[in-house]
């Protein structure tokens, strides 16, 4: 047997026997289950996809019924979950197969990667668990397991690192019996045993670990060498909830962009409170709301995102007699419940605006 022949073999059989048993591995012969269970674990801890996955599959129980419904009632659904990205392009998925694949999903990598979402690692995960495809997926997890176990040199996103742990990868689902079982095993032990700092007495495959024949777990945990980070950028923001004094608050969507598309309050970025302030002020007079002098504070909070975290301040203003323009307009109470705002706006809805009962 090859080293790649027994090392597929005992994490298939690990897997087996201690894999987590999540609801999406119960519907493997779901191939719409599965792939919306790959969309959501995207850049989302699994405990968060536990809490939306059943409501989600639910509220569109097959492919069809996501296609034919509105972007709307797909983000809504997707609310919580984050990267919204993500739901705008299942949603796209979804209509381009039923227009252009007869409604059922390709069974291939290359029919899958044709289809909006589908970039190599989704479609590896889909073709190889829900059709058996002899091919990997390779998450943040399995580089971290595959850099390891062969000792490969390079730091994350290398293009040379890249490429080894592709071909060591390619090496253990050839040699695999389930490649579906195999890809989710060495993700599974990414996850849960070759953490950050690996629990290697726990590992099904210690004995054949190159980075921990080197030196046991100290030596492993130096693999793959970390990127260069980049440091998120300050962004001051001032934002706005503008009350009628009739229970609406003003509200609009997102220019494309961050939080693009989703439902957002006015607001002002600057490098500086004062300047954030100042910009709120433009954005309200374009809305149609010019009786800025009457901002009051409200409250602040942060906000991280991947490459920027805002500082918000929240500033609250009553203006009965505006009238919104452009894409602005009043939302009552039952419309905001119903509108997918971005996280954000919805932390700052729950300020309790002038005249407002809190939690809109
Ligand atoms: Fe990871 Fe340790 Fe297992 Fe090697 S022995 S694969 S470093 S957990």
């Amino acid at each position: 047997m090859t080293r790649a022949a027994r090392i597929a073999s005992r994490l298939e059989a690990w897997y087996a026997r201690e894999g987590r048993d999540l609801p999406w591995r119960r519907r493997r012969d779901d191939p719409y289950a599965v792939w919306v269970s790959e969309a959501m674990l995207q850049q989302t801890r699994v405990e968060t996809v536990l809490g939306r996955y059943g409501a989600f599959l639910d509220r569109f129980p097959d492919l069809a019924s996501l296609a034919a419904a509105p972007e709307d009632a797909v983000l809504k659904a997707w609310e919580g979950l984050g990267y919204y990205r993500r739901a705008r392009l299942l949603h796209a998925g979804a209509r381009a197969v039923v227009e252009h694949a007869g409604g059922r999903l390709p069974d291939t990598v290359e029919g899958l990667r044709a289809l909006p979402g589908f970039g190599p690692y989704m479609a590896g995960a889909v073709a190889s668990i829900a059709f058996g495809r002899r091919c990997a997926a390779t998450d943040a997890n399995a580089v971290r397991v595959l850099a390891r176990l062969e000792r490969l040199d390079g730091s994350r996103g290398d293009p040379a690192l890249t490429r080894a742990v592709a071909t060591a990868h390619a090496a253990l689902v050839e040699a695999s019996i389930d490649p579906g079982a195999l890809n989710q095993a060495v993700m599974d032990l990414g996850a849960r045993v070759c953490v950050r700092r690996p629990r290697c007495s726990l590992c099904p495959v210690r004995d054949l670990c190159a980075a921990f024949a080197d030196g046991g777990e100290a030596a492993a945990a130096r693999y793959p060498a970390p990127p260069a980070r980049r440091a998120p950028r300050d962004v001051a923001v001032a934002m706005a909830v503008v009350a009628d004094g009739k229970g609406r608050v003003l509200a609009g969507r997102r220019p494309p962009g961050l939080l693009g598309g989703l439902w957002g309050l006015p607001l002002g970025e600057g490098p500086d409170a004062g300047q954030a302030a100042g910009a709120l002020v433009a954005t309200l007079h374009e809305a149609g709301v010019p009786a800025a002098d009457d901002l009051r504070s409200a409250g602040a909070f942060d906000w991280a995102f991947t490459h920027r975290r805002w500082h918000v301040e929240v500033l609250t203003l009553a203006a009965a007699e505006a009238v919104p323009t452009g894409s602005w307009t009043w939302l009552d109470a039952t419309a905001r419940a119903d509108a997918a705002f971005g996280g954000p706006f919805r932390r700052a809805l729950a300020t309790k605006p002038p005249g407002e009962s809190p939690g809109g």
